[in-house]
């Protein structure tokens, strides 16, 4: 069965630009335009063109060079926005003009000083004069979502009637709940005569967080089209971010059966692309995008993934371009992800040399939590010159008096079990959780239950030897 199509709409470059540091020159505008093209997005909403002459020459250049999406030119409901918008379209293969103009009383009364009769009026002749210009015309009620509901059905109709291809519900000030906005949808849909000649589109701020799941709310009730940015970029907490409205349905067809044109494999290239245009680093756990989404610290984590990345992954670091996915080597990292990462590095260790480089390895996490190739490799080379002192931990350091080479908490060994005395004098102070083993000595965790009790309080030393890794950092 077909699925739905949705189209992608991207607005980086309009909306996602008015964000705070995001701005861009007519050249960087022009090479994320190329590479938004790459992406496959449907639309790409390349500026303000009556806003400055610099968003006038981006629009202008990007119509010229990128021919495969619409490429559509904001404009405000007046003669003078609409003819500028066209002017910079007009090399344009597949132009849109894109008229907005708000509807909410609050905007009405406040902002634009004009009566719901005088604001359909406008909507609709603004409609009318783009469409004698361009075939594609989208029309946004700003602040939609606190509109009157029978005025936003009025405004819609009225547009529509006035040749409006698109009717865009923006939810300008993120204050709408994913099902009320759902409902809102599913309501113009119900009401507005000629609807089913348009296309439904959402626009989605993130101020509450949900710019996604409302979204994807407009989409299940009928909304065709997203409007999106890369990295979810936009005015004040940004719009729905692009990657996550395509990778919810590229991952979950069950939950939302749509397709989208966009080719998933260039995401990630797209948000480092906008990243290093405008300096505007991605958070490390932003959703598909960010340097952490398919980063796995924790042990048991690792080792399931390298067993079968299913475990842990629901989408590969490949389909959305991201090179591979990464195993961050830090103190919750197990022996089986540190033995691969030295195969990798080129050195393949029996069991015994493997436990004495984890034990150096877990000391080095510690005091600099995150450990690379270089800090291993060295690593190894001191375990392979058979030089014990460096990096090891006397039970002197373990006591963590001040000025001692390493902190109290390197004191968190798991193997071999070397923590003994002295760590447990310190275990409230380190909230360390600890229990005798079948040989006397004490094993010792930073923050957690007693080993004893890991396993249903199965003997910690009958255990599998591979179970060891799970011990630390879950
Ligand atoms: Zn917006």
């Amino acid at each position: 069965m077909d699925r739905p199509r949705i189209t992608i709409f991207d607005t980086t470059l309009r909306d996602g630009e008015q964000s705070p540091g995001c701005s861009m020159n007519v050249r960087e505008k022009l090479h994320l335009a190329q590479q938004l093209d790459r992406l496959g997005v449907d639309v790409i909403e390349a500026g303000f063109p009556i806003a400055s002459d610099g968003d006038f020459e981006a629009v202008q250049r990007i119509a010229a060079t990128v021919r495969r999406p619409i490429i559509a030119g904001l404009a405000r409901a007046c003669s003078g926005d609409v003819d500028r918008a066209w002017q910079a379209l007009q090399g344009a293969a597949r132009p849109r003009i894109h008229v907005f103009l708000a509807t909410s009383d609050i905007h009405l009364k406040y902002k634009l000083r004009i009566t719901r009769e005088q604001c359909l009026e406008q909507a609709r002749e603004a409609v009318r004069h783009a469409k004698s210009l361009c075939a594609d015309v989208e029309f946004s009620p700003e602040d939609a979502t606190r509109t009157d509901v029978a005025f936003l059905c009025q405004v819609v109709e009225a547009v529509i009637a006035a040749g409006a291809t698109t009717v865009n519900i923006p939810d300008t000030v993120g204050y709408s709940m994913p099902e009320e906005y759902g409902q809102l949808i599913r309501t113009l849909r119900e009401k507005v005569a000629g609807i089913d000649k348009v296309t439904i589109s959402t626009h989605c701020h993130n101020d509450l967080g949900l710019a996604v799941a409302n979204s994807l709310a407009g989409v299940q009730q009928g909304a065709r089209q997203v409007e999106c940015t890369i990295n979810g970029i936009g005015e004040r907490a940004g719009n729905a971010s692009l990657e996550e409205i395509v990778m919810a349905m590229r991952v979950r067809p069950d939950r939302y059966p749509y397709e989208t044109a966009v080719a998933s494999e260039q995401l990630y290239a797209s948000s480092q692309t906008l990243a290093e245009i405008t300096r505007v680093p991605v958070q490390p756990n932003k959703a598909i995008t960010g340097r952490n989404a398919f980063a796995h610290e924790a042990g048991i984590h690792q080792d399931g993934m390298l067993k079968n990345p299913l475990t842990y992954e629901i989408m590969t670091p490949q389909s959305v371009g991201v090179p591979d996915s990464r195993l961050v080597l830090g103190k919750h990292s197990g022996r089986h992800a540190l033995a691969l990462r030295c195969e990798q590095l080129g050195h393949q260790f029996e069991r015994r040399e493997l436990d004495e480089i984890y034990r150096r390895f877990v000391v080095l996490a510690d005091r600099i939590k995150k450990v690379q190739d270089s800090h291993l490799l060295e690593l190894i080379q001191d375990v392979m010159r058979g030089d014990v002192s460096k990096g090891h931990v006397s039970s002197s350091d373990v006591a963590g008096s001040p000025g001692k080479k390493f902190p109290p908490a390197a004191a968190t060994l798991p193997f071999p079990r070397a923590a003994s005395a002295a760590a447990g004098s310190n275990s409230n102070e380190l909230h360390f959780a600890q229990a005798a083993s079948s040989d006397g000595q004490a094993e010792t965790r930073p923050g957690c239950p007693p080993p004893t009790n890991w396993f249903g309080g199965v003997p910690f030393t009958d255990h599998h030897s591979e179970q060891e890794d799970y011990l630390w950092g879950v």
